[in-house]
């Protein structure tokens, strides 16, 4: 039986899910949809037959034909849809980031701690991009013996004017914050951000690009540089430093062309390109998982420690400082580690 999902928020990537679960995945349909732009929602759910449109996100989570949520909305958003979805006991995944605010995060943890069962899967699909899952496996398999360091990057060609320079960190190297942790398996423990020279692209007010130095509790060392006017493309790296040994990512899209004494490869043009695989089957699992009962994936408390360090990082960027990440007690409900 296939599960009838709502959507709230048509922009971008809520479009791009719409998609994914109309045409792309199995065991799911779009049932309804809501975007604080209704004619927006109102174009979207015309193309889709027997969609739902709905005034707002409370009367579409309200709506007892709507079996788990999707929430593909802005960002400061996110709490009042997610505080819903709870309260009326239905599955929800929620783009990233959580909630914009490590007290928005914590009231959500809260809610779903006292709900007493997993209802929250949040949208870092990295940990569903099967380049980043063979190298999890090296990482925990022991074959590169004790991790002592990962360098990484994240280059984004370009951002829209909407993007702010905070954003680099909370909305950027976010996803390398959460790799961190679900790859060594524990918390980030202090932050570090460091300015070089400011690329000639950078907007006004920007240090771009940044270096953030993320220290784990058992000390592993993880370098991001993190850009967002790299031009040439969108290019992520990823190479961790064992006692024994490396596993590193490889060039993530297609073939690498050899001729007249050259090789050429392409670089992805962006987030969309590169991580396409991950978005399917991070959802997928999400579908799955709500078909069987329950959840899976990064969890509330993963949206929340990952708005804890970015706002550590800010504090670093602003202080020029190692700053120390103060973590609330993790509930027994979250007691897999990330
Ligand atoms: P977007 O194109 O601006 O879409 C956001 C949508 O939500 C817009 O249609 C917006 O309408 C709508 N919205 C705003 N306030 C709302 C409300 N109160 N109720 C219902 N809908 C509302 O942004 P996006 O790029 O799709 O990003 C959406 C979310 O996905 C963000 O949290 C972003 O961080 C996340 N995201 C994640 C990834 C990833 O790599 N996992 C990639 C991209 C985006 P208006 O345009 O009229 O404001």
């Amino acid at each position: 039986m296939s599960i009838n999902v709502g959507v709230i928020g048509v922009g971008a990537i809520g479009q791009g899910h719409i998609r994914r679960l109309s045409h792309v995945l199995s065991g799911a349909r779009v049932g309804a949809v809501t975007d604080v732009d209704l004619d927006r929602a109102g174009e979207v759910a015309r193309d889709l037959p027997g969609t739902v449109l709905h005034p707002t996100g409370a009367a579409l989570v309200a709506d007892p034909g709507v079996d788990a949520v999707v929430v593909t909305s802005w960002g400061p958003t996110h709490e009042e849809y997610v505080l819903a979805c709870i309260a009326a006991g239905k599955q929800v995944f929620c783009e990233k980031p959580l909630a914009p605010t490590r007290e928005a995060c914590e009231r959500i943890v809260e809610a779903e701690t006292a709900a007493g069962r997993r209802l929250v899967m949040v949208g870092f699909m990295r940990r569903f991009d099967a380049q980043y899952r063979a190298m999890k496996d090296v990482v925990t398999g022991g074959e590169i013996g004790l991790p002592l360091l990962m360098h990484a990057a994240h280059r984004n060609p370009s951002v829209p004017d909407f993007f702010t320079s905070d954003m680099i960190i909370n909305d950027s190297a976010v996803h390398d914050i959460d790799v961190a942790r679900w790859l060594f398996d524990e918390e980030i423990a202090a932050v570090t951000v460091l300015t070089p020279r400011t690329s000639r692209k950078a907007k006004a007010g920007f240090h771009d690009p940044l270096l953030v130095l993320l220290e784990t509790g058992s000390g592993v060392l993880v370098d991001v540089e993190a850009s967002v006017n790299a031009g040439f493309g969108y290019d992520i790296r990823g190479e961790v430093v064992g006692e024994d040994g490396t596993v590193e990512l490889s060039e993530s899209a297609g073939v690498v062309v050899k001729r007249a004494g050259a090789y050429s490869g392409r670089v992805p043009a962006d987030w969309r390109e590169r991580f396409v695989r991950a978005f399917d089957a991070e959802l997928q699992a999400w579908v799955d998982a709500v078909a069987a009962g329950g959840t899976t994936g990064p969890s509330a408390w993963d949206g929340y420690a990952a708005t804890v360090v970015c706002e550590t990082g800010l504090a670093a960027l602003r202080s020029g400082a190692r700053e120390p990440v103060v973590l609330r007690e993790r509930p027994d409900l979250y007691e897999v580690a990330p």
